[in-house]
């Protein structure tokens, strides 16, 4: 777990890395390190699912998280009970669009998607100038796609055969070819699926939420090699359907996180901003 300081702006002042071990090992570390510091609120951007519903007794909880240690914990609860300042509560990828919206390349939108694609795929997604929460928050790496013919990997994700995070996030890969996404770069039919798999996830989120914008992050996608190619099948895949000056433009509408892979701790500053409001 990252811990920062920062203020409004988005200047971040200090951070450390805390592992996350077990809530017992690990919260006492991170109320300790918030409290020397002093902070005025808080922004919790967390791995999921989590309850966000306020009207919920088990609002603020890590749910049903395959972490088994952190499954039911009130996370949030206990960061407000114990520094006692306000905390903003929502996923770690909502938190990173949220960023990117406030301090990075997508200010003044009202409507994007951020997809994470690293040992996991998430999806953050702002929609007409707020964070997409509804029954509980979005699962978008959970998607189904059609799996390639020639792809005889079985997918890893223990809920789906054939659902995005399953067939393309980095230990998907790795499974796959028997190598780390890193070590691949080279092997262009590696990253042909890979772009495959990610653009019919990508049209998906087109069609249904109408982003301004589509920002990707995460471990995976520092293999740049994949934008051209996104690029290209996401067109493919429209085949003209959508004729906007975005899908025109495609090499500013699908685009890399903009904030040195700082965009979760910056949105977090500004949860933590909006939290004391
Ligand atoms: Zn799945």
């Amino acid at each position: 777990m990252v811990c920062a300081v920062g203020d409004e702006t988005g200047k971040i002042f200090e951070q450390v890395f805390i592992p996350t071990k077990t809530p017992e090992k690990t919260m006492p570390e991170i109320i300790e390190y918030f409290t020397r510091a002093k902070v005025e609120a808080l922004g919790v951007g967390c791995f999921g699912p989590i309850d966000l519903n306020k009207n919920s007794a088990t609002y603020g909880y890590i749910t049903s998280t395959p972490k088994l240690a952190w499954k039911n914990f009130n996370i949030a609860g206990m960061l407000t009970k114990t520094l006692g300042c306000p905390v903003g509560f929502d996923t770690d990828v909502n938190s990173s669009v949220l960023g990117e919206v406030t301090f990075g390349q997508a200010k003044g939108k009202n409507s994007v998607v951020y997809l994470t694609i690293g040992t996991g795929i998430g999806a953050g997604i702002y929609i007409g100038g707020d964070l997409l929460h509804g029954m509980l928050h979005p699962e978008a790496g959970h998607v189904l796609i059609s799996k390639r013919a020639d792809d005889s990997f079985e997918g890893n994700c223990p809920y789906h055969k054939n659902c995005f995070e399953g067939l393309a996030s980095g230990p998907a890969i790795e499974k796959r070819w028997g190598k780390k996404a890193v070590e691949l770069k080279e092997k262009e039919e590696v990253w042909e699926l890979e772009a495959d798999y990610i653009a019919q996830a990508l049209t998906g989120y087109i069609l249904t939420l109408s982003p301004q914008m589509i920002i990707l992050g995460g471990g995976v996608m520092h293999q740049e090699q994949l934008f051209p190619i996104i690029r290209k099948n996401v067109k493919e895949i429209l085949n003209g359907y959508i004729k906007t000056e975005e899908i025109r433009h495609m090499e500013n509408y699908i685009v890399p996180a903009s904030l040195h892979d700082n965009q979760g701790i910056m949105g977090c500053l500004e949860l933590g901003r909006r939290a004391g409001m």
